[in-house]
């Protein structure tokens, strides 16, 4: 079969595998029941949610915790069943401190009465569509973006394709791709409830050719139900909405422009997954999966874990850290964001926490850009990244404007292969914030 792929993009920790050997073989553990959990009313792009539960009220598991306040949000639900202790600001991965909802966990799993599994097929759009609104869902790869927003494109926008999202191409995780392979039949009732919600008429899978078994699961649940599978080149970042669109339909998304106005959906593969929950079993998404990876790790692990559980428990549950790890970030590699301290809450777009080691950092000192060209070669957007960042070292914002920074997806691409070892992806990203300040004005 052949590999799919884009134009641009690089092979980061190609020697290593990409270090996804630590986690992708092992099958997906529960995470022990937390003591307590401090669910977050903001784990979404969008609105923060208000509360909906107050200090010393007992609430069941899947109980509406914190109501969207605007269309853009997405409400969040008790992952335990016990006692409401606190509704406080908390600090959370990123050093944002959102107000969170904490609860003492009575270790019951006590699930909400008016939750009830429901046939899909006996639903409408509408029912469908609002099934998924009430279950909470955001987008898993980490992009966090409501998913019942991003089923509801305007009505002039006729969308083609559904593409399924299974290419997790940052380095080290192994969530989604453990979700694919252990629950095949899942992710396909949930894509099947996604095409009915877009009226698509294909379903593309786009797996990296990293995970041939993940790709055979799923292969044998869609048979007979019409949804291609689609295998893809292993190269980052593939995974990212604009190459995956042009991978596997050869459409370019316009500068500036969503998937849908090439007539394509993207969902991640575990999102679907979470759809065939709210929707076919009223399960709303207060648990994910969760790779605990990375060389730092002394027992890595694939942990089934309950949303506002601590990063601090993963890391006891897998062995506790090596002595001598550096930086501990909540996500892959290459996007994800650093964390200060364990004592945060896993959120529903995390989908890995990963420990490193001083040894593979290595030195980061910046000297002079040599014009190589690496940056410009690797970037997926064909954007010149060096001329960027000297556009953001002079605070010409103008300039960094007319280069395209807006339409940088931030992928640190050009920063992982800069020999002058220059910080173009963290310049880029303070330009955008400039550009995007200016225009409010
Ligand atoms: S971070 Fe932006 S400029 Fe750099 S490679 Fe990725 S898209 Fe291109
Ligand atoms: S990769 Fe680094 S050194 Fe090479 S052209 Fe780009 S900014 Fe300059």
């Amino acid at each position: 079969m052949p590999q799919l792929s884009f134009r641009g993009g690089i092979h980061p920790l190609q020697k290593t595998h990409h270090g996804k050997g630590l986690t992708n073989q092992l099958p997906i553990r529960e995470a022990e029941a937390p003591k307590l959990v401090a669910i977050p009313l903001v784990q979404h792009i969008g609105a923060p949610c208000a509360p909906c539960v107050s200090a010393g009220d007992s609430v069941y598991m899947g109980q509406k915790i914190g109501q969207v306040r605007g269309y853009v949000s997405a409400p969040v639900h008790a992952s335990v069943s016990g006692k409401v202790v606190a509704v406080e600001p908390r600090l959370v991965a990123g050093g944002a401190t959102p107000l969170c909802v904490v609860i003492e966990n009575d270790f019951q799993d006590r699930w909400d009465p008016s939750i009830a599994p429901m046939d899909p097929a006996l639903l409408d759009r509408e029912a469908l569509l609002s099934r998924v609104l009430e279950g909470g869902i955001v987008g898993m790869g980490g992009a966090t973006f409501p998913a019942h927003v991003k089923l509801s494109p305007p009505k002039d926008k006729k969308i083609d394709f559904l593409l399924l999202n299974g290419a997790e191409c940052e380095p080290y995780l192994s969530a989604d791709h453990r979700v694919m392979l252990e629950r095949a039949q899942g992710v396909l009732q949930g894509v099947a409830i996604l095409q009915r919600i877009l009226n698509a008429s294909r379903c593309i899978i786009g797996v990296e050719a990293n995970k041939k078994d993940a790709f055979q699961a799923l292969e044998q649940a869609a048979q007979g139900s019409g949804v291609e599978l689609k295998l893809m080149k292993v190269k980052y970042p593939q995974g990212s909405e604009k190459q995956l669109v042009q991978a596997l339909t050869g459409r370019q998304v316009p500068s500036g422009k969503l998937p849908m106005d090439a007539g394509c959906v993207v969902v991640n593969v575990s999102s679907a997954y979470a759809v065939y929950e709210a929707v076919a079993l009223g399960r709303p998404l207060i648990s994910r999966v969760v790779s605990v990876t990375g060389e730092g790790v002394n027992q890595p692990a694939n942990l089934q874990v309950r949303i506002g559980d601590s990063v601090a428990s993963l890391l006891r549950q897998c062995g506790g850290l090596k002595e001598d790890v550096e930086r501990l970030v909540s996500g892959g590699p290459m996007m994800g964001i650093a964390l200060l301290q364990e004592d945060v809450p896993v959120t529903k777009g995390m989908s890995g926490i990963l420990a490193l080691r001083k040894a593979q950092l290595g030195p980061r000192e910046q000297t002079a850009c040599i014009r190589c060209g690496r940056c410009l070669s690797g970037c997926p957007i064909h954007l010149m990244p060096f001329e960027l960042c000297n556009d953001c070292e002079r605070n010409d914002w103008a300039a960094a404007e007319k280069h395209g920074a807006l339409d940088c997806i931030e992928c640190g691409s050009c920063t992982y292969v800069c020999p002058a070892k220059r910080e173009i992806t963290s310049s880029i990203r303070i330009a955008k914030r400039q550009i995007m300040a200016a225009r409010k004005k």
